[in-house]
């Protein structure tokens, strides 16, 4: 079987006046169907940007990128529009961005359901089922001011799965809620990946995330540079396949890693260190 997302040598520049901004660098990511996965990395380090080309809301300048049967390079814009509505749930920071102020919970959740044309029926079937997924089956009638800022983002969470997408993509979900709600949040998005089977990416700062993530992948300047596993207590640097890799700042730093380096094979491991300068 071969991955849910694999993403290949995924650069993106965007134009700004007659200045190019790199955001990504020949990114490579793998991510199996039903894994939860964490991305982190600096401010400016590209994450946005990855989380809207898997989301269809960007393309890349170059490389490929599949998502489960769709190859997104070769989709059109049409198809595009189809696939991030019907594969793609999208939960933003601000929940002001997620729900609309003058539509109850309810409402919110059905909103993308009608939309969709299924019947007044399902609507509230579905909606029933997925306000008791997020907790809320006491809030149906409520509007989102009346709720605090982690109900706002699990409304959030349910109208991202109104229409039962395989993928989830939260980008700093819990950026404005405090640290228990923000755990409470990531453990929901835990809970609904095993319960349902949606693969879900999260870009954080949150380090919580790490509780709960599979993986959690850090990315810098635009390319993937390490990631943990779950159970693993290690972070280990990532190798793309044509043998690149990123050092640590700390021992780039510490070594004076910088230009030419040599690289040897000691024993059972490879041995960095600088070469003389010229
Ligand atoms: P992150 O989410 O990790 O903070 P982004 O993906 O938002 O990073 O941005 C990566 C880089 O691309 C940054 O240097 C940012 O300024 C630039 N960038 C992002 N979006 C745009 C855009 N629409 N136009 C121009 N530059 C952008
Ligand atoms: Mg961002």
């Amino acid at each position: 079987m071969p991955p849910y997302v694999e993403a290949r040598g995924l650069f993106k520049i965007y134009q700004v006046a007659d200045l190019e901004v790199v955001a990504l660098q020949g990114l490579d990511l793998t991510i199996e169907a039903g894994e939860l996965v964490a991305i982190v990395g600096a401010s400016g380090s590209g994450k946005t940007t990855l989380l809207n080309i898997l989301g269809g809301l960007d393309v890349p300048s170059a490389g490929r990128i599949v998502v489960g049967e769709y190859d997104l390079t070769r989709l059109s814009e049409h198809a595009l529009v189809r696939y991030r509505r019907e594969q793609v749930g999208f939960i933003w920071q601000q929940p002001a961005r997620n729900l609309l102020p003058y539509l109850s919970v309810t409402q919110n959740i059905e909103l993308p359901m009608l939309l969709a044309g299924l019947s007044p029926a399902e609507r509230r079937r579905r909606c029933a089922a997925l306000l008791t997924a997020v907790g809320l089956a006491g809030k149906a009638t409520a509007r989102p001011d009346e709720l605090s800022g982690g109900e706002q983002q699990r409304v959030a969470t349910a109208v991202a799965l109104a229409l039962d997408p395989p993928l989830l993509l939260a980008d700093e979900p819990t950026g404005e809620l405090d640290t228990e709600t923000a755990a409470e949040v990531l453990v929901l998005f835990r809970h609904l990946c095993r319960s349902r089977g949606v693969t879900v990416v999260i870009v954080t700062h949150d380090l919580a995330v790490t509780a709960v993530a599979d993986r959690v992948i850090r990315i810098r300047d635009g390319r993937v540079s390490s990631e943990a596993v779950r159970g693993d207590r290690e972070e280990f640097v990532v190798i793309d396949r044509l043998g690149r890799l990123q050092l640590p700042a700390t021992l780039r730093d510490q070594y004076g890693l910088v230009g030419r380096a040599r690289v040897a094979a000691a024993g059972d491991h490879v041995g960095i260190w600088p070469a003389p300068q010229e």
